[in-house]
């Protein structure tokens, strides 16, 4: 499969993406909603691959922009960055104005997989009207759920690739080779922000601020609330069953 390349989403501007496999009939526009270190990057990745869609993360965003040459960075971005550091949320404005610059990326023929984006009740609103703008609506949302504890766990063992982002776990899901990707052999990663000192704060800004998402969602009739308990393949198989019965 010619594998999304998430290069409008990534770099925006006139960037293009390449892909030369046909669309389905009927594309995904879901919502990914969970915890930091539920385990919803890796769903992305696995459903990715699965649906066609691409992961749009707006993580993934800041931290393309951080390898960046900073003398490219608008005023704004530096500012995102170092609220990405310290663990807080970005302001609102700015990631909002980042996901508006790819709207192309929310029309995509091949659906899209957005994680990490509504984090908030106001910019799950601003999502609600780009799509209304040009006729689109969300499929569903899925909210996985998992024990605060199993979270700070998780997170503080996983790594990730510097090249093309893929996520591993020291403990259950371990490259192959000590600290090398196993897709592109680039080197894996703790990222600044699964440090213990940053985790605390981003599970505070979850439950503040993202947490009401859950409500929001509901009360439209789009959530799905999946266990994010077992492996990576057991929580796919979950979510298959609830996207399948979406699709009826
Ligand atoms: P993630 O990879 O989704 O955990 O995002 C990493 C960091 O990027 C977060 O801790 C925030 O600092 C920032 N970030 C990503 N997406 C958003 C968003 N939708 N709203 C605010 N901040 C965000």
């Amino acid at each position: 499969m010619n594998k999304c390349d998430r290069n409008v989403w990534l770099q925006g501007g006139n960037s293009v993406c390449c892909r030369e496999d046909k669309p389905l009939p009927r594309p995904y526009r879901i919502v990914l909603l969970g915890a930091p270190g539920v385990g919803k990057g890796t769903q992305a990745e696995m459903l990715s691959e699965r649906l066609q869609a691409c992961q749009l993360s707006t993580g993934d965003i800041f931290r393309a922009a951080k390898a960046a040459d900073p003398a490219t960075l608008t005023p704004a971005m530096r500012d995102a960055l170092g609220y990405m550091q310290r663990g807080e949320l970005v302001p609102d404005d700015t990631v909002i104005a980042l996901v508006k610059e790819r709207m192309t990326c929310l029309q995509c023929p091949y659906g899209f997989l957005l994680d990490g984006f509504p984090r908030t009740v106001h910019q799950a609103e601003a999502l609600d009207e780009m799509l209304q703008q040009v006729n689109l609506r969300l499929d569903c949302v899925l909210n996985y759920e998992l024990p605060l504890d199993e979270v700070v766990t998780r997170l503080s063992g996983r790594r990730t690739c510097r090249e093309c982002k893929t996520t591993y776990h020291v403990m259950t899901k371990p490259p192959r080779k000590a600290n090398m990707c196993d897709k592109c052999g680039g080197e894996l990663y703790q990222r600044e922000d699964d440090r213990p000192e940053s985790i605390r704060v981003r599970l505070q800004a979850y439950e503040q601020s993202t947490a009401p998402l859950v409500e929001y969602y509901s009360k439209h009739g789009l959530l799905r609330s999946i266990s994010a308990a077992g492996t990576p393949l057991e929580v796919f198989e979950r979510t298959m069953v609830v996207l399948n019965e979406r699709r009826i």
